[in-house]
């Protein structure tokens, strides 16, 4: 691996902060006012121990699968771009917290403007909208408001949508109905107009990317049935939702799923999940501002500096991390969210690596893709060709194994045999993922398929 950049650029933005409050009285003599950060004066006897731990957490974190690595090829995993590790570090020197602005002051505004961004992709400009922890704090914001905006009527999500939904619908108490699916992983139309027929739907989860094969729900004629019926629509985008900078380059009908992005009453996408950001690093964004009523609270202690709007009146949340802001911050300076972009490029490749990756499965027959078509993102779902769904089950877990011996890491799926096979029965059947989220995947994929395949051979040899 080539040396890591990030320390030697954190070390001088370090000192450059430092420099800023060098008025204040110093804490120590061998330290700077950044106590956490051991300068080269401090004690030896106290270096040798915080070097100890070190050593000790890195023989720890060995015991990880290689997410940053190209032939990691297995569930969401991409590597934070090092802006955003360095602007991370940097930011745990003052460690603020963007739950108010007298907890954190530059970070705040830092979070109005990486959060506008966010917003413009999806041609927002009014919206009210904020940094979460997760992309499941920030569907429940979505649904917390819109059970306020409908009290009582029910939440649909399709049978593929993120399985927080449901959990997210039992803690809220609002009634949960699950849509089935059709063969590419879409929320069934037929199927979720007679529920909507029933009167008492208070909103829709429509999902731009599926989390287990990266499906796009077809918002544009939820859109339709929204006229008709009436009901929030609440886009879970965590996972697609920066697919919306290369949406015009994608198969009909995700393209129009996305070009309707616009008319969504929320969108949630996590930037921790493509976004190139560490953990902690969800964003909720509500087209109507005026929902920020149903967050009013009159907390004694936690504004008092400001006549602002605080991130905290307009959250659940109460602490935060400021660093995931700064972090968003940094990395949309360096690679800001434009259609054609250098972000954007880095999509489209690992979009690339997915279409060859599911046209040499369509080619070979050990493998068994998706009947309906190609995938519609970046994630890529494939059966074991076998007689029966037991044994096509047990060739995946095999070669699941065979291939995590030459390093290459897949995922397990479980999904509907009929979406493989014609005329199947009903029932479910243990298959590989892949998702290919890394630009390098591109550059990769051949290295991968060779690897799959030899793997595959070694188990179909016994
Ligand atoms: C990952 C994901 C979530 C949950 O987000 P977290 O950040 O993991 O809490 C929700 N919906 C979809 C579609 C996802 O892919």
């Amino acid at each position: 691996m080539p040396l890591d950049p990030v320390p030697a650029l954190l070390a001088r933005a370090t000192e450059r902060l430092e420099r800023h409050f060098a008025s204040l009285p110093p804490l120590a003599a061998s330290t700077g006012n950044f106590a956490a950060t051991p300068g080269p004066g401090s004690a030896p006897a106290a270096q040798a121990a915080l070097e100890e731990v070190l050593e000790a957490v890195a023989t720890r974190l060995a015991d990880n699968y290689p997410y940053f690595h190209p032939l990691y090829a297995g569930q969401m995993l991409k590597p934070p771009h090092p802006v955003a590790r360095a602007a991370y570090a940097l930011a745990m020197a003052i460690n603020p917290n963007n739950h108010a602005r007298d907890g954190g002051r530059a970070s705040s505004e830092m979070e109005i403007e990486a959060v506008r961004h966010i917003a413009q992709l999806f041609g927002w400009t009014e919206c009210l909208g904020h940094l979460t922890s997760s992309g499941t704090l920030a569907n429940l914001e979505a649904l917390w408001v819109a059970g306020l905006s409908a009290p009582g009527k029910r939440i649909l999500a399709s049978a593929q949508a993120h399985y927080t939904h449901n959990r997210i619908s039992a803690v809220l108490k609002l009634p949960f109905t699950p849509i089935p699916a059709d063969d590419r992983g879409r929320m069934d139309l037929n199927a979720l107009e007679d529920e909507l027929r029933r009167g008492d739907v208070g909103a829709v989860v429509v999902t731009l990317g599926t989390t287990a094969m990266g499906a796009v729900d077809p918002l544009h004629q939820v859109l339709a049935l929204r006229q008709r019926y009436g009901f929030r629509i609440h886009v879970d985008a965590a996972y697609g939702g920066y697919f919306r900078l290369i949406s015009a380059a994608l198969d009909e009908p995700a393209r129009l799923a996305y070009a309707a992005l616009h008319q969504a009453d929320s969108i949630v996408v996590d930037p921790h999940k493509h976004g190139l950001q560490p953990y902690g690093c969800g964003c909720i964004l509500f087209r109507d501002p005026s929902v920020g009523r149903f967050y009013k609270h009159d907390s004694p202690y936690t504004y008092f500096t400001s006549h602002q709007l605080h991130l905290g009146e307009i959250s659940l949340e109460c602490s935060r991390a400021g660093a995931s802001a700064v972090a968003l911050w940094a990395t949309h300076q360096l690679l800001p969210l434009l259609p054609h972009g250098e972000f954007a490029r880095g999509l489209g490749q690992g979009r690339a690596a997915t279409l060859d990756l599911d046209l040499r499965l369509r080619l070979d027959a050990r493998f068994e893709p998706l009947r309906a078509g190609p995938p519609e993102l970046d994630i890529v779902v494939w059966k074991l060709a076998a007689p029966t769904p037991r044994q096509a089950a047990a060739l995946a877990q095999s070669v699941f194994a065979a291939c995590a011996a030459r390093d290459l890491h897949l995922a397990l799926v479980e999904l509907p045999l009929t979406w493989f096979q014609a005329g199947a029965g009903a029932g479910t059947v243990t298959c590989l993922r892949s998702v290919l989220m890394k630009p390098e995947h591109q550059a990769w994929l051949g290295q991968i398929w060779d690897k799959l395949s030899a793997a595959t051979t070694e188990v179909l040899r016994g």
